[in-house]
């Protein structure tokens, strides 16, 4: 409130809070006269409350995205299961202290018979999912753009080979309509990140949405992308961070690994690195992995190639499937190693714990 009030002013505003339905108290601390709202008020907008007369600032201590901050931290799993490849399928659990995922594979599905061999591959180096892009966003319209609906049948094709489910990426509802019975994970990537529309019809279908951070956004930006998919009922919402623009030109982004420890800090959501796009060149991608999975991600989305320097998208970033095999055992010794160093901290403050009662008769 303004820091000289009248009483009139005061009680028109509790009224215009009580005309909102919303439970109020006023409370004066150091010359400052300060209103405190009891109701939640997280899905009113802000403007509701600055516009009353006598408001002089809005100050909101609860999150305004309830359902990515509800309920403990880093708790849910987002379970995803292979379906329809003929051999029973496999379920792989993302989040909450599974083992690390690791979804790869190439940047576009340029071939059956490319498809095909990167799956298996990618598969034998550890990687617990398969990527490919049917649909590419390019930032040149002349580039090549996928192979679209022909692909989505080979990513189907892989999935029978191998078992593992696909992640592939959609940048319209009409996309989305082709892809549901090709791919197990929607992928919304950072262009469509503010495609409201989008997010809304991925959340509908109640399909896991691997959802990438924008090149520009806020973590705030980002969280709120993200509740407009569980604001629909699906609570499967894996969130990724795939560096974002800053001033440094030498990198194809910046890999934004405090934003990992703080959503994993503040979200109960599974999180996800790409260091292939982060970074945009393969000989960091290793790093940037070890890097992220010690930072917290619940895992990572690789691009690979059988020849990397011949892919038809994203050529510089590409590793191969032995180098992929060297990521997924780091991450597994990085996880093990964060999991004992845990263990011994816990079982060290257990020991203190005891002596110190020992020592309260
Ligand atoms: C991708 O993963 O293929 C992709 C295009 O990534 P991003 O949306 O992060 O640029
Ligand atoms: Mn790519």
């Amino acid at each position: 409130l303004q820091a000289t009030i009248t009483t009139d002013c005061e009680r028109r505003m509790l009224k215009a809070l009580d005309r909102l339905g919303v439970k109020a108290q006023l409370v004066s601390s150091t010359g400052n006269n300060i209103v405190v709202v009891q109701s939640d008020v997280s899905t009113m907008p802000t403007h509701m409350f600055s516009q009353i007369d006598g408001v002089a600032k809005v100050v909101r201590l609860a999150p305004t995205c309830p359902l990515v901050t509800d309920g403990e931290l880093s708790t849910v799993t987002v379970q995803i299961g292979s379906t329809d490849n003929g051999r029973g399928g496999t379920t792989v659990s993302i989040g909450n202290g599974e083992p690390r995922a690791v979804i790869a594979g190439p940047c576009s599905v340029e071939s059956l018979e490319q498809f095909l061999n990167i799956a298996e591959a990618v598969k034998e180096s550890g990687a617990t999912m398969l990527r490919g892009g049917a649909f590419k966003p390019r930032t040149s319209p002349y580039e090549f753009a996928g192979l679209g609906k022909e692909a989505l049948a080979y990513l189907s094709e892989a999935k029978k080979l191998t078992g593992l489910p696909v992640v592939s990426e959609i940048m319209s509802v009409r996309q989305l309509e082709l892809s549901i019975e090709h791919i197990d994970v929607l992928q919304i990537g950072a262009r469509n990140m503010y495609n409201y529309e989008l997010l809304k019809e991925a959340g509908l279908t109640g399909k896991p949405v691997l959802l990438k951070r924008s090149m520009s956004a806020t973590v705030d930006e980002f969280l709120h992308a993200a509740e407009y998919i569980l604001v629909t009922g699906n609570e499967n919402v894996i969130l990724c961070e795939r560096g974002i623009r800053t001033f440094e030109p030498r990198l194809r982004n910046t890999l934004d690994l405090s934003c990992v420890a703080l959503l994993k800090a503040t979200t109960n959501l599974p999180v996800l690195v790409d260091p292939s796009h982060a970074t945009g060149r393969r000989d960091l991608v290793r790093s940037m992995s070890r890097a992220a999975i010690a930072a917290g991600a619940d895992g990572l989305l690789i691009e690979v190639h059988m020849e990397p320097e011949k892919s038809i998208s994203d050529a510089e970033q590409a590793i191969t499937p032995r180098e992929l095999a060297l990521i997924v055992d780091d991450s597994r010794a990085i996880s093990e190693a964060l999991n004992l160093v845990i263990e011994t901290a816990t079982a060290r403050a257990g020991g203190l714990g005891s002596k110190l009662m020992s020592a309260c008769p």
